[in-house]
């Protein structure tokens, strides 16, 4: 690998890596695959790729590191963000972490395909650990080849990006880089492999640490270890509490990690997003949406719906079993911690701050997506037999709830339900008169609620379209980016990051990207089924 020193455009770039200077790394510095024991992570370099050709980059993050979009657009910026060249204060390696998948204990996974480059601080003092996926395998590689494809490397790029402009915790992503390389993917796991374009995305986040990273050290009985990463995580990442050896901080910390989850899931719900492989290795220990992998999007609103083909028997990872399942993996984290702190007592309360949090956040969140101002205790009941109605027919989320925004409440208005969300139905054919007459209750119930609200109809879409989304990610979307990326055109890259950038206006201009699934998208791979192959 060649150490770029002529790199220019990247001169701006100020390192502080806080990450492998403070914390234990593994002695070994082969890149064969092993077990790491008493280490945090492995010194690995990137493999160089053969042609890397820039796809796109997100100018948001690229200021997040002070670069320019001239500078993003240079010759060095495609060699570094691919994994060819490295900058001379760079120090890539891969990290050490374990994980529960699927409810089980998983033993060692860690980055079998990340690449951390180093830690930047930008001009406002924020720290940034740079981190490239894609970038050739590692000590964690396990029996794969540490390589990503296009496919899902643009889901990861966009979607990151996407999150982030709803207002949601998430790691970023700066870039998305064609190698010029193929992968072989078997993309269902049902003996039909394929070539495919491989792609590194370059990912940015304080800090890439997942509940896995504390998990793998109490497995191993490694408790001075993972003392010293919650201290380092604490003083790093939650310097507003003291980083000191005591139960009392230790409980703070993972209390807020819990406070933090809650929010994070509260969000998810809001907008349909449902992650598709909650692994305890895939939760962010700073409450942070991290492995965009095969995640999808509500369209039709269905509690038990999962985009991953993986999970289709369990369902573990379906849209209303968030809430569930980052409960369960705080509680594998807990476990974790136990070594530190010695009574169950303490965590549970912790736990018990994630689930009234939780509660609280998405009463408060559900209140806002139907426009209630103040709240009054019957309005639990509204709710419920709202979502009750949603279910009953095949109902399109996001565009139902914009449409509610344009319910009035003068005097003498009678409201038609089937006409008035007519654009959010999948199944027109199905909604009978007794579907129609339970919507035009509901539709009075909330009228008269609303009249009991302290904001008029203008001041109530106003706030109301700030917490429905307009344009979301819809899976068949990504699908026709990749399809075009695949035969070298990468305008709708763009164009789907320059709608994701404001999703809450109405854009006229882009009505398409907000309308329901088409019919061809129903059933097609990539727009409604997905696998962990990527
Ligand atoms: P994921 O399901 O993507 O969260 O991955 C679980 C584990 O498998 C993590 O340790 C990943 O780094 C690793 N992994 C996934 N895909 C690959 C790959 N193509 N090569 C090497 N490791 C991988
Ligand atoms: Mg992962």
């Amino acid at each position: 690998m060649q150490t770029n020193s002529a790199a220019a455009p990247l001169d701006k770039l100020a390192f502080d890596n806080r990450f492998t200077r403070e914390m234990p790394g593994d002695p070994i510095t082969e890149n064969s695959r092993r077990q790491v024991r008493q280490a945090c992570y492995s010194l690995v370099e990137p493999t160089p790729v053969a042609a890397p050709r820039l796809a796109g980059f997100s100018k948001e993050a690229a200021a997040l590191l002070d670069l320019s979009a001239e500078a993003c657009l240079s010759g060095s910026f495609t060699s570094v963000f691919s994994g060819n060249a490295l900058l001379s204060e760079m120090m890539p390696y891969a990290m050490c972490y374990g994980g529960h998948q699927f409810g089980n204990w998983a033993g060692q996974l860690g980055d079998g395909r990340a690449i951390n480059l180093g830690e930047i601080i930008n001009s406002r003092n924020q720290r940034w650990t740079l981190q490239l996926k894609g970038a050739g395998p590692t000590p964690y590689s396990r029996s794969a080849d540490g390589l990503a494809v296009l496919r899902s490397s643009l889901r990861e790029f966009i979607c990151s990006e996407a999150m982030h402009h709803l207002g949601i915790p998430t790691t970023r992503a700066l870039s998305l880089i064609l190698t010029g390389e193929e992968v072989v993917r078997d993309m269902f796991y049902n003996g039909n492999p394929r070539s495919e374009p491989g792609a590194v995305v370059c990912r940015l986040s304080p800090s890439f640490l997942r509940f896995g990273n504390f998990e793998i050290l109490t497995a191993r009985g490694e408790t001075e270890l993972l003392k010293k990463l919650v201290l380092y995580t604490i003083a790093t990442d939650y310097p507003h509490l003291k980083a000191v050896d005591s139960v009392a901080t230790y409980i703070q910390w993972f209390t807020e990690i819990c406070e933090r989850t809650a929010r994070m899931i509260s969000h998810w719900m809001r907008v349909g997003f449902v992650h598709g492989v909650m692994n305890t290795d895939n939760m962010s220990i700073l409450g942070l949406t991290i492995d965009y992998g095969p995640y999808g999007w509500l369209e039709g609103y269905d509690p038990a719906w999962t985009p991953n083909t993986t999970d289709g028997q369990g369902r573990r990872y379906c849209y209303g079993n968030q809430p569930h399942m980052a409960q369960w993996n705080l509680t594998q984290l807990a476990n974790a911690l136990y070594p530190l702190i010695g009574a169950a007592g303490p965590l549970n309360e912790a736990l018990d701050v994630y689930r009234t949090t939780f509660q609280e956040s998405w009463q408060v969140t559900m209140a806002a997506k139907i426009g209630l101002k103040n709240r009054e205790p019957e309005d639990a009941e509204l709710i419920s037999r709202l979502l009750d109605l949603l279910r009953r027919t095949e109902t399109d989320m996001t565009i139902f709830f914009r449409r509610l925004a344009h319910v009035g409440t003068g005097t003498g208005i009678a409201h038609d339900g089937l006409k008035l969300f007519e654009e959010a139905y999948y199944a027109p054919a199905q909604l009978d008169a007794v579907y129609g007459e339970q919507l035009n209750s509901w539709l009075q119930s909330y009228v008269s609620r609303l009249r009991r609200n302290s904001i008029d109809d203008p001041q109530r879409s106003e706030r109301m379209n700030r917490v429905n989304p307009k344009y979301v990610f819809r899976n068949y979307l990504a699908q026709q980016a990749i399809d075009k990326a695949e035969t070298g055109d990468f305008s709708m890259i763009d164009k789907l990051l320059e709608v994701f950038r404001r999703p809450y206006d109405e854009q006229p201009e882009h009505e398409g990207y907000g309308a329901k699934r088409p019919e061809w998208a129903r059933n097609r791979p990539g727009c409604s089924m997905l696998s962990c192959s990527s």
